[in-house]
C-alpha cells in the first residue's frame, strides 16, 4: 500500500473516517483498486457496511483486520485510530468505555427521538462465556435500563436457570439499545446504525458462545436473511470485524471467535409456549458445546 500523497485527498479521507469514528465505526477494509486508480476515498468503506455472508463471514473479517493492521503499522492514515477500548485488558473498563463512547444522550439514529428514556446498553459478567443478544428494549427495560427485565425478560432468566446457570454469569445486550416505538422491529437504518456497539461489547466479552435470540437478532449477527425454521438448530462461527487473532480471552488464550446458535425470542415463546421445547434443543447444544451439566429438573 503506498502512501496518500496528495493533501486534499489525505483530508477528505481524514474527514471521513472521523465521521465514521463518530458512527462507532472503527474497523474498515480496503477494496482492491481498479485498474485505472478511481480516488482511494472511494476505496474505504466502514466495516458495518458490508453485510457477509456467513460462509465467507470469517475471510471478510480477517481480511479487514489484515488491512486495518497493516494501515496503522505503515501509520499511513494517521487519523485512523483503533477503537478507544483496544489494548484495555480489563473487559468491564473496555465495556465502560465503549458505554462512554455511546454517550448518555446517543442521537446516531431515529430511535433517540421516538419515546426512548433511556440507552439500554447491556448487562452481566464482562468475561461471560455465554452471551445473549435479542433485537431491542421493550417498556420494562426502557423504564429500568437493563435488558430483559420484563415478562421476556423472567422467562430467559428461568431459561438460563434450566441451563445450570445464574443470569449474573452471562452477558445480555441487544442490536439496537433504544426502545423502538409500539415495540415495533427495529429498522434496517437503526440496526445498522447501532449493531457497531454490539459489536464492541463482543469483541471486548469474547464469550465462547452468542445465542442470538429471535430472527431480528441472528440476521444482525450472520447478515443472512431467512426463516428461523433454516436458522436454528446449528452453530456457526462469528468473529467481530476488527478483532485480531492475537487478541486474549478472559482464559488468557488467543480468541478464536465465538460459536454462534439461534432460538426463539423470549417474548415468542411467551406467545407461543408449545415452541419452548424447541428452544430448550437449542440451549442442550449450547451446553453441550460449554460442556455445561443442566440440574435434574430443567423448567425452561
Ligand atoms: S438505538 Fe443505538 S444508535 Fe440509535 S439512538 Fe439509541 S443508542 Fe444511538
Amino acid at each position: 500500500m503506498s502512501a496518500i500523497a496528495d493533501p486534499n485527498l489525505r483530508r477528505a479521507l481524514a474527514e471521513r473516517i472521523r465521521y465514521y469514528n463518530e458512527l462507532g465505526i472503527y474497523d474498515f477494509y480496503r477494496r482492491q483498486p481498479p485498474s485505472n486508480n478511481a480516488a482511494a476515498v472511494a476505496e474505504v468503506e466502514p466495516a458495518a457496511s458490508a453485510v457477509p455472508q456467513p460462509e465467507s463471514r470469517e475471510e471478510m473479517s480477517a481480511r479487514k483486520s489484515a488491512v486495518l493492521a497493516t494501515v496503522v503499522e505503515e501509520n499511513i492514515f494517521e487519523v485512523l485510530h483503533p477503537k478507544p477500548e483496544y489494548g484495555v485488558a480489563d473487559p468491564a473498563a473496555a465495556l465502560q468505555i465503549i458505554r462512554e463512547d455511546l454517550g448518555e444522550d446517543c442521537t446516531r439514529c431515529k430511535l433517540h427521538k421516538q419515546g426512548r428514556k433511556q440507552i439500554v446498553f447491556g448487562v452481566g459478567n464482562p468475561r461471560a462465556e455465554l452471551m445473549f443478544v435479542g433485537e431491542g428494549p421493550g417498556a420494562d427495560e426502557d423504564a429500568q435500563g437493563e435488558p430483559f427485565v420484563g415478562r421476556a425478560g423472567q422467562l430467559l432468566n428461568n431459561m438460563i436457570k434450566a441451563m445450570g446457570l445464574r443470569r449474573e454469569d452471562v452477558y445480555i445486550a441487544n442490536v439496537v439499545k433504544c426502545r423502538p416505538p409500539g415495540n415495533r422491529t427495529p429498522e434496517r437504518d437503526e440496526c445498522e446504525t447501532c449493531s457497531p456497539f454490539l459489536m464492541r461489547q463482543i469483541a471486548v466479552t469474547k464469550p465462547k458462545v452468542i445465542v442470538a435470540l429471535g430472527a431480528v437478532a441472528a440476521k444482525n449477527l450472520l447478515a443472512i436473511n431467512a426463516p428461523m425454521a433454516e436458522l436454528r438448530g446449528r452453530f456457526y462461527d462469528f468473529m467481530p470485524a476488527g478483532v485480531r487473532s492475537s487478541d486474549l480471552s478472559s482464559s488468557g488464550k488467543p480468541w478464536p471467535g465465538a460459536r454462534l446458535a439461534v432460538t426463539y425470542h423470549p417474548a415468542f415463546l411467551l406467545r407461543d409456549p408449545r415452541q419452548k421445547g424447541e428452544a430448550w434443543k437449542d440451549l442442550q447444544m449450547v451446553m453441550k458445546y460449554l460442556g455445561i451439566t443442566p440440574p435434574k429438573k430443567a423448567d425452561a
